[in-house]
């Protein structure tokens, strides 16, 4: 039987992968880095023989362990708070060294396949594209524009890492780049991705600004990770997961007509207005980025090679919201 590791298998997307793994008969073996929430994790499948390694991509140890035996490496931990830090290199670094942490463990492992959790954010803010234009899955982000978050440049600049390490030494290699990741939760622990449909439902944007994101519905990136391990066609190629963009105002329109009774904001905020709290406000200032750039991406390629057709954007986000509301 196939053995799959799974890293950061406490996440919002990687409890999906589990699952799917699962349903699809793989062994599975979930690095986590708390004993709290692998009991999340058991929780969520106690008839199944999960194995759990507790490590960290900011250390060594448990590494050489975690890739012992397994025929797959998915590498999906990476720092994903809820706006950049201080410091752009505390996610910086836990992204690159922890990737490398993990391809190097599964060098030494002989473990040759290898699937990535990258970004439409590794993607979209290409400097040498026409900001409105949309991007496909051969540009790439540059992390040193000014209007790159650390985030974008911390999935970026691991990606990168990623594909000159598995070209070096000739790993297998595929990367999944979801835009921006919505559908159910499988619990309450649905980190920073639920949050923005939270916070729209909780009326915590006053105005909305004029900027788009990629869409994608969290069953359908679980999908792709795992047909991905025998689909050879899936080697060494890059596959944005996006079921369509969404402006802000068209994310609060559907919440706001499901939703009637809560104060969704459907009002757009003046980019002038934006650009001058953005240099007071740091999370304004990240959105201030993304003004005048079209952040969309191409990504029919996933549903060619992979036989799928991507849940529409909006059922994703409403069933974002049917959670949010009921949990
Ligand atoms: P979560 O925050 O829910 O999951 C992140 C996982 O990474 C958690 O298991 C977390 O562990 C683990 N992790 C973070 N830092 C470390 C560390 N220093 N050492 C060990 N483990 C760590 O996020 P998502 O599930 O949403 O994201 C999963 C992946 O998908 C990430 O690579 C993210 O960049 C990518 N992605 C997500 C998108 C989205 O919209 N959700 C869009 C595009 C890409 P712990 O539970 O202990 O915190």
């Amino acid at each position: 039987m196939t053995k799959v590791l799974v890293t950061g298998a406490s996440g919002f997307i990687a409890k999906h992968i589990v699952r799917e793994l699962l349903d699809k008969g793989y062994e599975v073996r979930g690095t986590i880095r708390s004993d709290k929430r692998k009991g999340e994790v058991e929780a969520l499948f106690p008839n199944a023989q999960i194995e759990f390694v507790k490590l960290d991509l900011t250390a060594d140890d448990g590494w050489d362990e975690a890739l012992s035996g397994v025929d797959v490496l998915m590498h999906t931990a990476s720092p994903f708070p809820n706006g950049d830090p201080d410091d752009p290199e505390e996610l910086i670094r836990p992204a690159v060294d922890g990737t490398l942490r993990a391809l190097n463990a599964a060098k030494a492992a002989g473990v040759n396949r290898v699937i990535l959790t990258s970004s439409c954010a590794a993607i979209y803010k290409d400097s040498a594209k026409p900001p409105m234009e949309r991007s496909t899955e051969a540009n790439w982000t540059d992390a040193t524009a000014s209007y790159v978050t650390a985030y974008e440049a911390s999935k970026t600049l691991a990606e990168k890492a990623a594909w000159d390490f598995a070209n070096e030494h000739g790993m297998q290699l595929t990367t999944i780049n979801p835009g921006g990741v919505f559908g159910p939760a499988m619990d309450p622990n649905f980190g920073t991705s639920l949050e923005l449909v939270e916070q729209v439902m909780n009326g915590d944007f006053p105005m909305l600004p004029d900027i788009n994101l990629p869409v994608v519905d969290v069953r359908d990136v679980a999908y792709m990770h795992v047909n991905a391990v025998d689909n050879a066609e899936t080697i060494g190629e890059r596959f944005a997961a996006n079921a369509g963009a969404l402006t802000m105002l068209e994310l609060a329109g559907p919440l706001a007509a499901a939703y009637p009774d809560r104060k969704i904001s459907t009002r757009k905020a003046p980019n002038w207005l934006l650009k001058i709290i953005g240099r007071f406000d740091k999370s304004v200032g990240q959105v201030v980025g993304n003004l005048g750039r079209n952040s969309d991406v191409e990504a029919s390629k996933a549903e060619r090679i992979m036989g799928f057709t991507y849940i529409p954007s909006v059922e994703a986000l409403l069933a974002s919201a049917e959670y949010v509301a009921n949990t």
